[in-house]
């Protein structure tokens, strides 16, 4: 392909073409698996290929899978980790201990239930403040100068919608580092770093890649020279979160269908939300793509082509209706995660009693299965 033509191309077209990831030495279309642990140097000691010398610094497949996610978030460098939890706890080693950090409150459940532990055990002070809520998320930057602020759009389970640009105006007055948690949007429904985000994060467990079959995570940087990433990279190389070089070739595969599977995870959570909206046994539904949603017009502004495959709703009758609806469903899998190419559903005041979710709510991660059947499946399981 001529050079000129290469910024021109597409999400859909570079993960596609694993962002021109071949096998040269052998011609193959995909590129090879490298699984050598360690490389071997020359008579003269030095190394026969200087970017190779030990895997937990250095690994084809994983800067293969990192140089398509850079790609697909316009980010001048990432870092894959063994797990989302794993790059979440990347970010915050490098706070200083006696600092301040800003989290969001009623994100995913493990990250504010292990940076609470964290926290206290560094002497960092914890501010978590209901980042949707601009003014509260302002007033807190403002009044605490915290060294990072922590957001998550959409957030896992709310669906909450947090203004990534004019996070990142406030943040940066305060001095402050905004990081996002990206992971129910993926890299195609929302590029954070291009509204002024510092450092965006995936749980790549997730939609990235979709089989439900790999646990990773990512960071990626609007700047590599930024003081905060080079130490984070500096730590992964030597406290030795790096993901293997199979994980990493999974992810590669999983990421060439990404585009087309966050598509069609989107229309299918649309007609989902849209039908439960209608629907009498539903109290409220919780889906960005609705224009009843109260972050709808910010999520349009953040997000292209679509508003991902997790949504929320609470069924009339709390936990107990909701745990009926759950056991009658058929295609939806009684499981947690997101982000697979099959439908799942999870009672989440089950796994976080205590965290205010409300006990008739029902998490969906929609996969692409046919719309119709899924639409059915939930009809009779909530009884029409
Ligand atoms: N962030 C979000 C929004 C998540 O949903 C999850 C997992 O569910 C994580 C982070 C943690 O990722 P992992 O399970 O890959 O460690």
């Amino acid at each position: 392909m001529p050079d000129a033509l290469k910024p021109r191309l597409k999400p859909s077209t570079i993960a596609a073409h694993a962002a021109g990831a071949k096998d040269d030495e052998t011609g193959g279309v995909v590129p090879a698996v490298h699984m050598a642990t360690t490389f071997e140097r020359g008579p003269d000691y030095s190394p026969l290929n200087a970017q190779n010398i030990y895997l937990r610094s250095h690994n084809e497949n994983v800067r293969v899978a990192e140089r398509l996610l850079s790609k697909l978030e316009n980010a001048e460098d990432t870092l894959l980790f063994p797990s989302g939890m794993a790059a979440v706890a990347a970010v915050f080693r490098t706070v200083p201990n006696g600092a301040s950090v800003l989290v969001q409150r009623q994100i995913y459940w493990g990250t504010t239930e292990w940076i609470r532990t964290f926290c206290a055990r560094r002497g960092i002070t914890l501010h978590e403040v209901e980042a949707s809520d601009h003014a509260a998320f302002s007033e807190a930057c403002a009044a605490h100068k915290p060294f990072l602020a922590w957001i998550e759009t959409p957030s896992n389970p709310w669906l909450r919608i947090t203004d990534i640009a004019a996070s990142a105006k406030v943040a940066h007055d305060a001095g402050a580092l905004l990081v996002v948690d990206s992971t129910a949007a993926s890299p195609v429904l929302s590029n954070p770093l291009a509204h002024g985000a510092d450092i965006v994060m995936h749980s790549a467990t997730k939609g990235i890649n979709g089989h439900s079959d790999v646990l990773a995570g990512s960071l990626s940087t609007a700047t590599k020279a930024a003081a905060i990433w080079q130490e984070i990279m500096v730590d992964r190389n030597t406290a030795g979160a790096v993901l293997g070089p199979m994980e990493a070739w999974l992810l590669t595969r999983g990421m060439r269908t990404l585009p087309l599977r966050m598509r069609e995870m989107s229309t299918n959570a649309m007609a989902l939300a849209t039908y439960l909206s209608d629907h009498p046994k539903v109290e409220t539904v919780m889906y960005p793509g609705l224009e009843t949603h109260p972050g709808h017009a910010i999520a349009a502004r953040q997000m292209q082509g679509g508003y991902g495959g997790l949504m929320s709703f609470v069924v009339k009758g709390g936990a107990a209706e909701a745990l009926r609806v759950t056991g009658r469903l058929q295609l939806f899998l009684r499981a947690t995660s997101l982000g697979g190419v099959e439908s799942l559903v999870e009672h989440r005041h089950t796994i976080e009693p205590h965290t205010g979710i409300p006990e008739g709510l029902l998490r969906l991660s929609v996969g692409i299965e046919d719309v119709d059947d899924l639409r059915d499946d939930l009809g009779q399981a909530l009884g029409q």
